[in-house]
């Protein structure tokens, strides 16, 4: 059975423990929008499939599992962070993700979780 590493937390640390890990996403791919540079608001920027065959990931659908937090990295790394203008007109065709763009930084987001969880079992 998969450790869930936020058991016996209540709803609304859940909400905020998906809003650090969105957060730490964000930190994870630079912290800004790779084609325009937005770094404003957090709920602003979302993740964009370079191969749009695969399926989006929506950060809020994450259960807070191990299980899923490795399939978030998988899917981490077949995206790039933009703003929701620039996923729009990417969606749109009207501009294209640029060819040098930050990489998901695996090694950060790790560590993030990694100090997390530590705290939760301090707790
Ligand atoms: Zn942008």
């Amino acid at each position: 059975m998969p450790l869930n590493i936020v058991n016996g937390i209540g709803n609304s640390h859940k909400h905020n423990f998906r809003r650090r890990i969105k957060a730490k996403l964000v930190q994870a791919f630079g912290g800004k929008c790779c084609c325009c540079g937005y770094e404003k608001s957090l709920c602003s920027l979302t993740f964009h499939h370079l191969d749009p065959m695969q399926k989006e990931f929506t950060i809020g659908k994450v259960r807070l599992t191990e299980d899923d937090m490795e399939k978030l990295i998988i899917e981490a790394r077949k995206c790039v962070m933009v703003c929701n203008n620039c996923h729009a007109e990417i969606e749109a065709g009207l501009t294209g993700v640029p060819e040098t763009h930050p990489e998901f930084n695996e090694k950060l987001f790790r560590k993030f979780l990694k100090d997390l969880k530590k705290n939760i079992d301090n707790l």
